[in-house]
């Protein structure tokens, strides 16, 4: 089967989401040679700056500019990608809150098969595609026969594929604006609400130490901020800290909380849920010490240390400043 492959870029600020060099990596595993067209829609300089940036990893860039798009709303771009993708043609985009509002929908216009939150693509036999979910909050991996013979809208869950970093492509940029005329939406883009930095940004940290429920207690984190404080790093946690109100809210990482791009993540006492690893990019040294041999964050993790939290991280900061 033969296919155009297209790769919906989402971009903020005039940068490209670390899904961009992602989605080149997924769009391999279906065709090992392909070359996938990016699309980007916005307006303004930015737009121009973001294109020319994905015009270094992508061969050919479709440019959308109109001030409609200023801000992705999936009821305007999904009318535009029906009239720009050719008939049978694969997109891939991430699987973020405007991923899951444009996919679907856009899936059943285009009488394509819509495959969402893929993390694993195992590739393509005439027209079935084989992709890889997970279930049960990441406990049990499904894998899923497609028949993608009509096309595929595939939204890709967030570090699942390595980022194809050579951005050796040289690509085009092609100016499609003029297919943006007379686009309408009765959802209106009002305006963007910073989330509050908290008294320590963790999106800055190069070296976090994260704490998760199995911390158990709320007595316990000191253990975590003593490991931080030795290692230079910046403490972060899971949701379920935050609920608890054991550590503040800017402190969360992950899909409702703050995206993160540390050098080195130290995830202690925490399973690895997909909602958590969402806030996680740049691919980071991930260690992690957990008492249960399956969860899965051992499955990312470069490191793993199958023990109990409380016993050895007092050590392990104890070892650390001996060896300084
Ligand atoms: C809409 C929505 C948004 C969400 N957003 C976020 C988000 O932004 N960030 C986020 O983190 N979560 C988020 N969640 C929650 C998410 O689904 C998980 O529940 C959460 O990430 C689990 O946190 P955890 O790993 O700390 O806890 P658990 O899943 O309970 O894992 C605790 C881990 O600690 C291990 N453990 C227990 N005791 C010890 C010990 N003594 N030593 C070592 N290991 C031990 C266990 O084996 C287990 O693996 C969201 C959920 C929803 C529904």
């Amino acid at each position: 089967m033969a296919a155009q492959v297209f790769a919906f870029i989402v971009h903020k600020d005039g940068v490209a989401d670390d899904s961009a060099l992602e989605l080149i990596s997924a769009a391999r595993n279906i065709f090992p040679d392909a070359s996938p067209t990016a699309i980007l829609t916005g307006a303004g300089a930015g737009l121009d700056a973001v294109c020319q940036e994905v015009a270094a990893s992508y061969k050919q860039v479709w440019k959308v500019g109109a001030a409609a798009l200023i801000y992705p709303n999936a009821e305007l771009v999904r009318p535009l990608l029906l009239k720009l993708l050719p008939k049978g043609a694969v997109l891939l985009l991430p699987h973020n809150t405007f991923g899951m509002d444009l996919g679907p929908g856009l899936a059943v216009k285009m009488g394509a098969t819509c495959i969402p939150d893929v993390v694993g693509i195992d590739g393509l036999a005439g027209a079935t595609l084989k992709v890889v979910r997970q279930e049960f909050n990441g406990q049990a991996s499904t894998h899923l026969a497609c028949d993608v013979s009509n096309g595929a809208v595939i939204s890709v869950r967030s570090g699942s594929f390595r980022p194809d970093e050579s951005r050796s492509a040289g690509g085009q940029v092609v100016d499609k604006s003029g297919e943006a005329v007379g686009l309408s939406a009765r959802r209106r883009f009002v305006e963007v609400v910073q989330a509050e930095v908290g008294d320590v940004d963790i999106t800055k940290a190069d070296v976090l130490v994260s704490v998760g429920r199995g911390f158990g207690d709320k007595e316990n984190i000191p253990v975590a901020e003593e490991l931080a404080q030795t290692m230079g790093a910046v403490v972060s946690c899971s949701r379920p800290i935050v609920d608890a109100k054991w550590l503040e809210k800017s402190r969360q990482v992950g899909t409702s909380g703050k995206t993160v791009k540390p050098k080195v993540y130290l995830a202690l006492g925490i399973s690895g849920s997909f909602q958590h690893m969402g806030g996680l990019k740049g691919n980071p040294f991930i260690v992690a010490v957990n008492k249960n041999p399956k969860a899965p964050i051992f499955q990312v993790a470069n490191v793993g240390v199958v023990a109990d939290v409380l016993e050895f991280v007092p050590e392990l900061t104890e070892k650390i400043r001996e060896a300084k």
